[in-house]
């Protein structure tokens, strides 16, 4: 799959990526990429839950994912009749969540999300016309008393757009967990050593372009897999072992929260049907509250797993999103 035959022309735009694989253990030691890749991996932290489930619920050279109950979730408000929702917007704004790093996403070389920002104007056409007044909100009110339910609209003033994340002559590596570090000779090195290669003759490089269609493929690897850039060059079909089968017991919710706080104070009501024998929850039953609550979790970027200390039970984000806060934001 990786730098296929690339038939649309949709395909023909790709990066480049350079990996160095262990021809013994079949593992990439580490990959080599410049901005234009690194970028692309960094906006994985910025799609909205409910894009990646839409994205990751299509085929691409990998059959379809499920991103665990987000998934469900996604479907059930793409099922839900609109009489259930405010209005129209509010389906629409929880299954094309906007990404509120759009102008960071826009200008990259291969933007797997192609959600349009949108925008409702003012239906007073002096606001609409010569003040410009618009938001991102539905009927919400405008300054001048009227509603915003004209549009929607796609945005297209895109001005000072920010290019990309990382700046355009830094050059990383990336580790087989997508942990992205600075490109230094002593890194190398290090990864040479900790996969115990003396020997340069026992690896091979590969350099690779990478299409939007694999990026689609390196999104689902790096949900599911431990070691998604081995398992996305060596096509591994076993990946789904590699998951995280000790999440559940480390997580604790919650733990934070003084139990006097306002914010322990505010609370919903969950009723829930526990089955006795094995105390597993059949179903729960919730007031709008509570629906609202799980629905906003689509509009949620990834990165906001962070919230969960690394522990986000995606096997490569958290590793992704630790390099991230650990690059230099001077020098990168
Ligand atoms: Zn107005």
């Amino acid at each position: 799959m990786a730098g296929g035959a690339t038939q649309s022309a949709e395909q023909v735009v790709n990066v480049t990526l350079r990996v160095l694989v262990d021809k013994a253990r079949k593992k990439v030691v580490y990959a080599e990429a410049e901005k234009d890749f690194v970028d692309v991996l960094l906006s994985f932290l910025t799609l909205p839950l409910g894009t990646i489930a839409r994205l990751v619920s299509k085929e691409s050279n990998i059959e379809a994912v499920k991103f665990n109950s987000i998934s469900s979730l996604y479907q059930s408000v793409s099922d839900l009749k609109e009489e259930y929702l405010w209005n129209k917007a509010c389906k629409e704004m929880l299954i094309k969540p906007g990404n509120s790093m759009e102008a960071y996403c826009h200008q990259l070389k291969l933007n797997i999300d192609e959600t349009e920002p949108l925008q409702y104007l003012c239906e007073y056409p002096f606001c609409r016309l010569v003040r410009n007044s618009w938001s991102i909100f539905y009927k919400q009110k405008c300054k001048c008393g009227m509603l915003f339910n004209s549009g929607p609209v796609v945005i297209d003033d895109m001005t000072c757009v920010p290019d990309g994340f990382v700046k355009e002559t830094a050059s990383f590596i990336i580790r087989d967990d997508l942990y992205v570090m600075p490109n230094h000779l002593r890194t190398s090195v290090c990864l040479l050593k900790k996969h115990g290669i003396n020997d340069l003759a026992n690896t091979e490089k590969k350099t690779l372009l990478i299409t939007k269609k694999e990026v689609v493929d390196l999104l689902k690897l790096s949900l599911l897999s431990k070691t998604p850039i081995t398992d996305f060059i060596l096509k591994n079909k076993n990946f789904l072992c590699n998951s995280n089968p000790k999440f559940q017991s480390k997580i604790r919710i919650g733990k934070d929260l003084p139990s006097d706080s306002d914010e322990a104070k505010k609370n919903m009501v969950v009723i829930l049907m526990v089955r006795k024998s094995n105390t597993k929850v059949l179903f729960a039953t919730a007031e709008e509250d509570f629906a609202d609550f799980l629905f906003s979790f689509l509009a949620f970027p990834l990165g906001v797993l962070q919230m969960l200390e690394g522990l986000s039970s995606l096997s490569s984000i958290d590793g992704l999103y630790r390099s991230m806060t650990e690059l230099s934001s001077e020098r990168y």
